[in-house]
């Protein structure tokens, strides 16, 4: 399967305001994407609009978020269904401090519908840490049917690598993101740990032209995982 599980909309604040949800469906189904997720920081209010012109366009999607967590470390979370992210992004939605956006800064947090037409912004900034901590969030994922990996890992800025220093050993994870695919054998040398487990490269898109190309396929590992977990 082809795939990009980690895309931003409109609504994270870095992302570009021509990331609507048609737009990413469209550029998806161009590039004969077979599984795609909407990841936006902190929140999945974009994912009903997504989920529906995906549907229509017939591409199989996922509706998700990129926590940020209390110690400052992204993590993608997806989910089976569009119910569950819901009931997780008003659960960490309640955990955000109460920091409102100033859009000239950190640009807009914007809405949309099916049609791609604005039906409002979110106020409070959503791409701060969150309350929820990195060791709380297997056994949310276990509540809320979803399922979580560290994105990015070998980033400097808000990784688990970066921020944790290594691998904790109390935080299980199926798999993780890489982003600098070609530092593989640098990561493995001084984390063996993440050797025994399979990783995935999306494109952490926040401009339509960065989504990702179909020459990656997802590991059979991660894709039996997911489908046990009913999110494939
Ligand atoms: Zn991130
Ligand atoms: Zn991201």
């Amino acid at each position: 399967m082809t795939y990009d599980l980690h895309i931003h909309s409109c609504l994270s604040p870095c992302g570009d305001n021509d990331m609507t949800v048609n737009n990413i469906v469209n550029m998806a189904a161009l590039k004969e994407l077979d599984v795609i997720a909407l990841t936006d920081h902190n929140s999945s209010k974009n994912c009903p609009a997504f989920m529906k012109v995906a549907e229509e366009a017939g591409i199989k999607a996922i509706p998700g978020m990129e926590i940020n967590t209390a110690e400052e470390i992204h993590a993608v979370c997806l989910f089976p269904t569009l119910d569950a992210a819901m009931d997780f992004d008003s659960y960490v939605f309640s955990m955000l401090p109460p920091v409102k956006n100033k859009p000239e800064i950190f640009g807009d947090q914007i809405l949309v519908d099916e049609n791609d037409e604005p039906i409002g912004t979110i106020d409070t900034l959503i791409i701060t840490a969150s309350g929820v901590s990195l060791s709380e969030l297997p056994d949310l994922m276990k509540q809320y049917g979803g399922i979580f990996f560290p994105a990015h890992v070998d980033r400097s800025a808000n990784s688990l690598l970066a921020i944790m220093g290594g691998v904790p050993e109390d935080v299980d994870f199926p798999f993780y993101e890489l982003y600098h695919v070609g530092l593989y054998d640098e990561i493995m040398e001084k984390h063996p740990l993440l050797k025994y487990k399979p990783w995935l490269h999306n494109s952490d898109a926040h401009y339509l032209w960065d989504i990702a190309e179909p020459d990656r396929q997802l590991d059979k590992r991660i894709e039996e995982f997911l489908r046990m977990k009913k999110i494939l």
